[in-house]
């Protein structure tokens, strides 16, 4: 725990020493779970939107992008069930007078059984080296089962209370599970309360309760009320999506993890609208497909795993999280919910207007069923930092900081630095830097001896560097240093588009999922 926090303590500050992300009006003393994106950071979220915004909208046929405004017609929160039901059950310490959510603490106690299980299997995995068989074990293992039963009976407990919203029953388990807080250590709990995630707000001079609309907790409502207009207007057949990238907002509870939880948050998310009935099919594509998405990114195929909901959202037939493993554990970096008919069905009874798709081949009307993919932007660009921050022990001794991110998703592509800053040397490189800026976000750097420089482009990610020296005036060649191998070749400066695009374009990523 203790080394999980200093290890996302690490990653804070080397976010905002180097650029990425600063607390929100930090001369203010900042706002709690608010951050603002610095001039490295905008590029890196820049380029993770694009890389989601090309997969998911321009590789596919029958996908296509809006961008609805963040206020909404208040009615449509009614409608989805935000206003009723989009709650989080909270409990606070008496000691520490510190808040949580009741459903966090339960789910963080069950985590802790899981790892004991993790432990259990790893040391046998050591025991017997290759003959080992985990499923037998896990299967057979007296304390595995133990644990194993454990978690079940929790969960079964858990979900039947938080679905029939007997908060007394969570709170109940929790005093059985002898659950502590982490802060003052004691058992000393009070009554679990409901509390709404909405922010609310006035919209102009209108009197009465009309006036008060909500900073929209989701961007899928934006894409519902938006149904037929886009499947109209795009001559759209089932199955089809619509997808979209923009801020969300909830009143968090608990928001101590950096960007993690954030009470401003931007979602990338898409509706795939299906015939009914076929709803499941889609939902194990889409989960299939969306885990295949982030692999791709190559921060590591063991950094992912499901986690399949007990508790359904009041919208829901079935979910999953693809969950990452960040600095404090694994937690959800991504939802895929099979949302029924449930938001058109609510829209069409509030609005009175048919949300309704014809289905030539059926030749028959029907509300369509909805399979989503949610994934929180920052939670993928803490994800994407975490995964790529590294203390190296080089060969001879020295240390560097190096920042692994994938090269399609780097702020600069490459750093053109000439050797000196005299005998022509800068304007050479400048003359290469203007060439290169035409297809990548390249930076130009002659402060610093040249080491310092390696160093500082490791420390944002830049996957090359690329030196002008005296060579260079003479015979048109350059160095071009691998950030990852720290290895430099001697090569052409025609060549360096090419060798830059292999790793860094979109079309090196896009081809491989
Ligand atoms: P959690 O259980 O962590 O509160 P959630 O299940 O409420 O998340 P969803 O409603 O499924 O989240 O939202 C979809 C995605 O939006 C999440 O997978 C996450 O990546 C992102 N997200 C949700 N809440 C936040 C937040 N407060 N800050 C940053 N990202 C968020």
């Amino acid at each position: 725990m203790e080394q999980n926090q200093d290890r996302l303590k690490e990653i804070i500050s080397h976010a905002k020493e180097y650029g990425f992300v600063f607390p929100s009006s930090e001369i203010y003393d900042g706002l709690a779970a608010t951050y603002d994106y610095g001039q490295l950071g905008s590029e890196l979220k820049n380029n993770i939107k694009t890389y989601w915004w090309k997969s998911m909208v321009q590789m596919h046929d029958n996908i296509v992008g809006i961008d609805a405004a963040i206020f909404m017609h208040p009615t449509t929160w009614k409608a989805s069930g935000h206003v009723d039901a989009f709650n989080d059950p909270l409990i606070d310490n008496k000691d520490s007078k510190k808040r949580y959510r009741a459903d966090v603490l339960l789910e963080e106690h069950i985590e802790k059984i899981r790892q004991k299980i993790y432990k259990e299997v790893e040391k046998a995995r050591n025991r017997f080296g290759t003959e080992f068989d985990e499923a037998q074990f896990v299967a057979t293992n007296p304390n595995v089962l133990r644990n194993q039963e454990k978690i079940e009976s929790i969960e079964a407990r858990m979900k039947s209370a938080l679905e029939s919203n007997d908060l007394e029953g969570v709170r109940q388990l929790i005093i059985d599970l002898e659950i502590v807080c982490p802060i003052s250590g004691s058992k000393n709990w009070t009554e679990v309360r409901q509390f709404n995630l909405m922010f609310s707000t006035e919209l102009g001079s209108v009197a009465g309760d009309a006036a008060t609309i909500y900073l929209r907790p989701e961007t899928a409502q934006g894409i519902f009320v938006n149904f037929l207009n886009v499947q109209k207007s795009g001559r759209l057949k089932i199955p089809f999506g619509i997808a979209q990238i923009g801020k969300a907002f909830r009143n968090e509870i608990v928001a101590r993890q950096f960007i993690f939880r954030m009470r401003e948050f931007e979602q990338m998310e898409m509706q795939f609208f299906v015939r009914p009935g076929q709803e499941m099919e889609w939902y194990d594509y889409w989960k299939e497909a969306r885990i295949k998405w982030h692999k791709n990114l190559g921060l590591g195929d063991t950094m992912y795993r499901y986690h399949d909901h007990l508790k359904l959202a009041h919208y829901a037939n079935a979910a999953s999280d693809i969950e990452f493993n960040f600095p404090m554990g694994f937690k959800e970096l991504e939802g895929i919910h099979s949302r029924t008919d449930f938001d058109l069905k609510q829209h069409e009874n509030f609005s009175g207007k048919k949300l309704q798709f014809f289905d030539p081949e059926l030749n028959q009307s029907y509300i369509p069923y909805v399979i989503e993919t949610s994934v929180g932007l920052d939670r993928l660009f803490l994800a994407v930092l975490s995964a790529s921050l590294k203390n190296e022990v080089l060969e001879d001794g020295s240390e560097r900081t190096v920042l692994s991110i994938p090269a399609v998703l780097a702020p600069y592509k490459a750093a053109i630095l000439p050797l000196i800053k005299k005998d022509g040397l800068p304007e050479k490189a400048r003359e290469i830097h203007k060439a290169l800026q035409l297809e990548f976000n390249v930076q130009y750097d002659e402060k610093d001896a040249i080491g310092r420089r390696y160093r500082r482009q490791d420390s944002i990610g830049t996957p090359f560097s690329i030196t002008v020296d005296h060579e260079t005036l003479e015979n048109n060649t350059v160095t071009i240093r691998n950030r990852d191998t720290m290895l430099q070749q001697r090569v052409d400066v025609v060549e360096l588009v090419n060798i830059i695009s292999k790793e860094a374009s979109w079309k090196s990523i896009l081809e491989k999922l």
